[in-house]
């Protein structure tokens, strides 16, 4: 799942491949703008910001920003880490909508899960577990064993030596318009979407 992009400073805005209106009546237009020309927006105009003075990191990629943050020096690493996260964990989000989640990954879904209704059982138990801001994810191990797993805010799976398969942004900004406080029903909505 992935929209190519350049991966290093200055990081680019995706273009994304749909209209915002395209995934109605699963995500609405206004919240796909939204989300796209202004949050994402400010996670990368930010990380661009904050990269701009450091040329020894203009090379590094998003995933190198997230795992070896610690190499950054210590005035901007937290900023770095927030915004090269809401960089990275938004872009898989909205590159996995273009088209429905493939056959292989289905396949492997339900040999792990028993059924694809138990594993969206699973999963929105997961997405409504997340206290506060952050994602549900299906990530696979080293071993290419699924998990779904949450994290919060913008932290990725890639901490934890994850790589993401299937990325659920459960932060209030990604559901309020068309859903208010109702996570479920958009939990629901791009389970539609996704299967
Ligand atoms: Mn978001």
């Amino acid at each position: 799942m992935s929209i190519p992009y350049k991966n290093r400073y200055p990081f680019p805005l995706i273009t994304l491949p749909y209209s915002y209106c395209a995934k109605e009546p699963y995500i609405d237009t206004e919240t796909m703008k939204l989300h796209h020309s202004r949050h994402l927006k400010t996670y990368v105009d930010t990380l661009n910001k904050t990269l701009a003075p450091h040329p020894n990191y203009h090379s590094w990629s998003l995933e190198s920003l997230i795992i070896k943050n610690f190499e950054l020096p210590e005035p901007i690493r937290h900023t770095v880490k927030n915004n090269a996260g809401g960089v990275y964990n938004h872009n898989l989000f909205f590159a996995q909508l273009a088209s429905p989640t493939p056959p292989p990954l289905i396949t492997a879904i339900t040999e792990k899960f028993g059924t694809l209704d138990s594993f969206k059982a699973s999963f929105t138990t997961a997405a409504l577990s997340v206290f506060g801001s952050g994602y549900a994810w299906l990530t696979s191990d080293s071993t290419n064993t699924l998990h779904i797993i949450t994290t919060p805010n913008q932290t990725t799976p890639l901490e934890q030596n994850l790589q993401p398969l299937l990325t659920l942004d459960v932060w209030e900004h990604a559901y309020y318009l068309k859903h208010h406080n109702l996570r479920l029903n958009y939990i629901n909505a791009w389970l539609e979407l996704m299967f």
